[in-house]
């Protein structure tokens, strides 16, 4: 059960199973829900091992930036090619956040 992702997960997780943002949760078939879980636990366990994200303001134990916007699939890269098919990255505003997406890879 996961009570809430972060935007940066949220977007990468969603990238990473191929599933557009502004899908409802009522929609997704069973077999999107589990490449959903499993996207979400590679993410943050990618993550993990980065050393956390990228905010400016934010340190890890050890006192320094994280770096997992490095490796970042769609988050923060709007207008930029995507890495798998190069169509360029897209943001919308979801529930006022921003969400990235690639048009192409995600259905
Ligand atoms: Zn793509």
């Amino acid at each position: 059960m996961v009570a809430g992702l972060g935007n940066i997960y949220a977007d990468e997780a969603l990238f990473k199973s191929g599933i557009l943002p502004e899908t409802l949760c009522t929609d997704l078939q069973l077999k999107q829900i589990e490449r959903l879980r499993a996207a979400i636990i590679q993410v943050l366990e990618t993550s993990i091992e980065a050393g956390g994200t990228t905010f400016s303001n934010f340190l890890n134990v050890k006192g320094i930036n994280g770096n997992y916007g490095g490796v970042a699939w769609v988050y923060n890269r709007t207008g930029e090619p995507c890495r798998v098919c190069s169509n360029l990255i897209q943001r919308t505003k979801l529930a006022g956040r921003s969400s990235h997406f690639c048009p192409q890879c995600q259905s």
